[in-house]
């Protein structure tokens, strides 16, 4: 007697077909079709001519004139398909007295027959001028600080700090950034018309402003609940009353129209005073290694600073008083060139005005350091030439428009690397066309501390500057990356819940996954240093995840072999979220 034999032997293609149709979640007609043509396939070895679209064209409301229209508007003011849904359904469909309602589905597909495209938002580190000369010369000076003072001797390879002689201060290595998340903040994809710009959404919500500082071995930057005990315990009198102790450095707060001012640098300049005072308290033999971003706001100067766009070419009059200096080359190398007149100074300007306490002017100071006769030598000297001032208006102009459209748009994730590093036109412009030029190219101008950085030093601590364009040197972009991700995930568009999901967002990240985001940030530092470009370096950095430094057999000679790994990288997308 022979046992009956299941149907699915009998019927193998039915079978498969029938399950590969059930996983695409279709029923028989597609199970047939999926039989039907690799059938064909077989035989001929060719793909079935399909007979779709051959038909009759349904007739898709789309093609009604104002629908069109009407869609097409509503598109370019920046929407998803569930807010076109409504729309249509709601106020469209209705007013034209159509009968019908609108699915998501079709929205999507309307979307893309209006020309909008579905565009992941792409936030990788690539940015012209990443690659610069003078980019990747700071880039390397920056390294080599990390490798030689930082972490002296061990190449980025140290996991603890090492055992130090007595007397030398461990470097602890503390990274700021900041972060602008608004309540709606919910898609990572963005509908974009094709050829245009990725559109902005106007009513993107209230912003949701975090700067925060993070530390490799230890988090954010903030007190235990130890720590915060005994500070406590403390006699309040030897601290002075306007020192109030703060017990963390994140600071969050709601800017916009009629409510929190915006971000500016009068507030980082006190959230990072409050910052060394809790990293001393945490850290009371260390010395504290702070990395800003280089940002145009991040570097900006007290107001004594030598800028020689701050100056006019005669003494006197309307502009800065700067700070005494060393004359940095030249004849007078080396000398003190004070850069304000004495108070009993005799000397007077062409009016016959008394120039006692009264700022130099860039002439007089090119002709103290014995620069101007140079210039005199190859002819008439101006103090400005057109080409810096139409550069210098250019400037103060994108900054401007930057400010506004900050602030009209409540704006977060406008690119502010872009705006803030625009200046390849300085780079190649020329050297000596005018006094001003002249000047802000001397050392001492151009090596100008910003006050960040004054005001760390001061504390005992040191300062530096990512390179431009570099976000991905900074582990905490990844921490941002990961609140955001989060937040995506769990927000309802309302600003109740926003303000709810940020600071639980951040605390969710814990020391060891902030250990791990320096890391990563450690082994593009590697990548940077063994020759690889940003793509090489982005590929490497995201295959060996468990490493510090990339293992030596994906670094490339850039020389023989310029790219080695695929022109699309695999892990480009994802995991790491890097900021523009
Ligand atoms: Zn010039």
């Amino acid at each position: 007697m022979h046992k009956k034999i299941p149907s699915r032997y009998l019927r193998p293609s039915q079978t498969a077909s029938e399950k590969v149709a059930k996983c695409f979640g279709k029923g028989p007609y597609y199970a047939r079709r999926l039989r039907d043509e690799a059938n064909h396939l077989l035989k001929t070895g060719q793909i079935l001519e399909t007979k779709q679209g051959q038909g009759a064209a349904h007739a898709s409301l789309l093609n009604h004139h104002d629908i069109r229209e009407s869609v097409l508007k509503f598109a370019r003011r920046q929407l998803r398909p569930a807010k076109l849904v409504r729309y249509v359904n709601r106020f469209l469909f209705p007013k034209l007295g159509i009968q019908s309602e609108l699915s998501e589905r079709t929205a999507f597909n309307w979307l893309s027959k209006v020309g909008f495209n579905l565009t992941k938002v792409m936030k990788g580190v690539y940015v012209d001028g990443h690659e610069r000369e003078d980019v990747v010369a700071y880039r390397n000076k920056f390294i080599k600080i990390f490798e030689e003072e930082i972490f002296p001797g061990d190449q980025l390879e140290i996991e603890t700090p090492p055992k130090l002689p007595p007397g030398v201060k461990a470097h602890r290595v503390v990274c700021q950034d900041e972060c602008c998340t608004s309540a709606n903040d919910q898609c990572l994809y963005e509908w974009k018309e094709e050829g245009a710009q990725p559109l902005r959404d106007k009513t993107r919500g209230r912003p949701i402003h975090t700067s925060d500082f993070v530390l490799e071995g230890s988090g954010y930057l903030k007190l235990s609940d130890e720590e915060i005990a005994a500070q406590k315990k403390l006699p309040k009198e030897p601290l002075p009353p306007s020192l109030n102790l703060q017990f963390e450095a994140r600071k969050i707060i709601y800017p916009g129209a009629n409510h929190n001012p915006w971000w500016d640098m009068k507030q980082l300049i006190a959230q990072v005073k409050d910052a060394i005072q809790i990293f001393d308290v945490k850290f009371p033999n260390d010395v504290g290694v702070w990395i800003f971003d280089c940002s145009s706001a991040h570097e900006s100067f007290a107001e004594d600073s030598l800028r020689a766009n701050k100056m006019n070419r005669g003494s006197g009059g309307q502009q800065p008083k700067m700070h005494d200096t060393i004359i940095p080359s030249g004849p007078f190398a080396g000398q003190k060139q004070a850069m304000v007149f004495p108070d009993d100074s005799e000397e007077k300007d062409e009016k016959g005005v008394p120039l006692a306490g009264k700022p130099k002017g860039m002439e007089r100071v090119l002709r103290e350091r014995g620069l101007l006769e140079e210039m005199e030598k190859k002819g008439r000297v101006v103090g400005v030439c057109k080409e810096c001032k139409k550069s210098q208006e250019a400037k103060d102009k994108a900054a401007k428009e930057a400010k506004a459209r900050r602030e009209e748009m409540e704006g977060p994730d406008i690119d502010e690397s872009q705006e803030d590093n625009d200046d390849s036109d300085d780079f190649y412009r020329s050297k000596d066309c005018c006094m001003r030029r002249v000047l802000e190219l001397q050392t001492d101008f151009k090596e100008e501390k910003p006050l960040l950085q004054i005001i760390i030093e001061e504390a005992g601590h040191k300062c530096f500057f990512l390179p431009k364009f570099h976000c991905e040197l900074n582990p905490i972009e990844l921490v941002w990356g990961n609140m955001k991700r989060n937040f995506r995930e769990e927000t309802d568009g309302s600003f109740a819940k926003g303000k709810e999901l940020v600071p639980k967002g951040l605390d969710r990240i814990s020391v060891t996954t902030i250990h791990r985001y320096f890391l990563h940030c450690y082994r593009y530092m590697d990548a940077y240093k063994h020759g690889l470009n940003v793509r090489q370096a982005e590929y490497a950095v995201k295959k060996y995840t468990s490493h510090r430094r990339i293992p030596a057999t994906i670094r490339v000679d850039p020389e023989s072999s310029p790219c080695e790994v695929p022109e699309v990288c695999p892990f480009m997308e994802g995991t790491f979220l890097i900021r523009r």
